[in-house]
């Protein structure tokens, strides 16, 4: 007899996009769904990255889920950006709400995905030998889900304690009293360096580039502002899907940089500078993205911004970003980063002009030989980003296809939401939509709601499978290309060109056209008929999905 466990949809990674799938696949479609989770709880990057200082860099009452008008009335944000435990917290309040975990099987690693032509199935399997059968596989397995330490020689043989800001322990770390080096300068990196300058008897850093900075300005949430916000969240919501990042309330640019004098620059800057966050910075004028001589403006006012803060110059210089246009790699959002270089504990190592050339028994070893000894390392050293956890799991169809082997010179999809070959497997934000580029819970919502109106479509139609044309995949990744080429993003080596990956192909993954241009291209997709994509009709009496309809 089979172990074999069926459903009408199988979605992979319990994050806030495979929880509001399985919350429409099942109350809009009937569907009997399966989710299947790698951690034991829900909230995918909210789960994992637990390090100290951890916060989401978009204000907390834009980062919520929009798809239930009481649920967003009846939470309330205590700061103006989200931190770590706060959004857990939301998570697992809006599974608990809306019954989730029911459906939800935990402790779960999907390791291999084989799509089978003849019987339109896909067959999931799990580390743990399990199998699961569906004809729909949604991947929800998230951008920044597959954490990683680079190859230095030597890693296993540090005696310390070693940490990585994507799998921090649940339990919290207590550096007190200790000498703690953290190697990476991001997102994660930044927020943690000040909470662990805090503890440790000395911190050493490790900075390969320089990123651009920016106050969160961070505070407790204002309840007027939030009153007013949630008053207008129906106008709102509506707002943020016609802008470019999925995040309404900053007035567009109307001028360039070049059209003002330095003067009113500086104090259009020193404005946003004090208002915090990055959108309405980059808010500041039309060609910040598009013009390296507009772009210069705001790394100059930034470069002046750290040379006032950090006392010793030599340390402000080192970090100042001299090597890619400012924006065009992730704009980091901090609280108190660079006055945590004034103390007398904190050291920063400058690891361009010196790399790290391997991990000793003690600690770190530089190119040059200089040694430094430690008792623990913080690796804030990022993720295989966009691609990396599609790779974990093998993708394949029975007819020979590896998804491996297809991505191999990049991630050919069709509007990050399907790849040719590969019928009835969606991804949520995949690479070629807006989403690590826009509020990940608004991009979520939209690319499920799009999933969820095709595969009622193909009900209706007696359609058991869909999958891109090669020819409309092939269009759509030439013109995400064409689009980042016009911008300046293609000048950094980010993680959104597969560049802090060793042998990765260097592609601009993301769609940088906007949210609001993308989201009218999916609906125009949509009402052609799915325009761009082909369906197999399902053989009577096999429906392609059950269901109560
Ligand atoms: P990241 O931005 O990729 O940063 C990794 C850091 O490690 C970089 O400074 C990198 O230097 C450094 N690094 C990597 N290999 C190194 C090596 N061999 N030697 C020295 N340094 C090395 O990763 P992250 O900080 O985890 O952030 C990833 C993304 O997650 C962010 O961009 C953001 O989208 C998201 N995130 C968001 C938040 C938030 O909402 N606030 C917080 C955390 C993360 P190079 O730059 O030279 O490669």
């Amino acid at each position: 007899m089979s172990n074999t466990k069926q459903f009408d949809a199988l979605v992979v990674g319990a994050g806030v996009g495979g929880l509001y799938a399985l919350f429409r696949l099942r109350e809009k479609l009937g569907l009997n769904v399966q989710v299947l989770e790698a951690g034991d709880g829900v909230g995918g990057t909210w789960y994992w990255n637990r390090y100290p200082g951890c916060r989401c860099d978009v204000e907390s009452l834009e980062y919520s889920f929009s798809f239930d008008p009481e649920l967003e009335q009846e939470w309330s944000w205590p700061e103006r950006y989200g931190n770590q435990p706060e959004i857990l917290q939301y998570v697992n309040h809006v599974a608990d709400r809306f019954d989730l975990r029911r459906n939800i099987q935990f402790e779960t690693r999907v390791n291999n995905a084989t799509f089978d032509r003849k019987t339109n199935l896909w067959t999931l399997k799990t580390e743990a030998g399990e199998t699961f059968q569906a004809p729909v596989c949604i991947m929800a397995t998230g951008n920044l889900s597959i954490p990683r330490v680079p190859d230095f020689p030597g890693l296993d043989d540090f005696q310390g304690d070693t940490y990585h800001t994507g799998l921090w322990p649940h339990e919290g770390v207590d550096f007190t009293g200790k000498r703690v080096a953290v190697i990476g300068t991001g997102s994660s990196g930044v927020q943690s360096i000040p909470i662990i300058a805090e503890q440790g008897e000395t911190l050493t850093v490790f900075q390969r580039t320089a990123n651009y900075i920016l106050p969160a300005a961070n505070g407790p949430m204002n309840r007027e502002i939030e009153a007013k916000h949630k008053a207008e969240y129906r106008e709102r919501r509506a707002a943020a899907y016609d802008t470019p990042f999925g995040i309404a309330g900053f007035p567009p640019p109307t001028q360039s940089a070049l059209d003002v004098t330095p003067e009113e620059r500086t104090a259009k800057y020193e404005q946003k500078w004090a208002e915090g966050g990055s959108i309405s910075f980059l808010y500041s004028y039309t060609d910040l993205l598009l013009s390296d001589e507009a772009n210069a403006t705001a790394r100059e006012f930034v470069h002046n911004k750290i040379r006032s803060i950090v006392k010793d110059q030599n340390v402000a210089e080192t970090l100042c970003p001299n090597d890619h246009p400012m924006g065009t790699k992730r704009l980091v959002l901090d609280t108190g980063y660079y006055e945590t270089y004034n103390k007398q504990h904190v050291h920063l190592v400058n690891a361009r002009k010196n790399p790290i050339a391997g991990l000793t028994q003690k600690g770190i070893r530089l190119e040059d030989g200089t040694e430094y000894e430690f008792d623990a390392i913080v690796f804030a050293t990022g993720f295989d980003a966009m691609t990396g956890a599609l790779k974990e799991i093998d993708v394949r169809t029975t007819d020979g296809r590896s998804l491996t082997k297809d991505w191999e010179a990049g991630p050919y999809t069709m509007l990050g939401l399907m790849s040719a070959g590969f019928p009835n497997m969606f991804m949520i934000t995949g690479p070629g939509s807006p989403g690590v580029k826009s509020q990940m819970i608004l991009s979520c919502e939209q690319h499920v709601d799009w999933i969820v109106d095709c595969l009622d479509y193909m009900r209706r139609e007696g359609q058991a499978a869909i999958e891109p044309t090669d020819e409309s995949q092939h269009d759509w990744t030439m013109h995400v290309k064409d689009v980042a080429d016009a911008t300046l993003y293609p000048k950094a080596a980010s993680w959104y060109m597969g560049a802090n990956i060793p042998g990765k192909p260097r592609v601009f993954m993301p769609y940088v056209g906007g949210v609001q241009r993308y989201k009218a291209k999916c609906e125009e997709i949509a009402a052609n008929g799915y325009e761009g994509f082909t369906f197999t009709a399902a053989k009577k009496p096999e429906l392609a999905l059950a269901g109560d309809d």
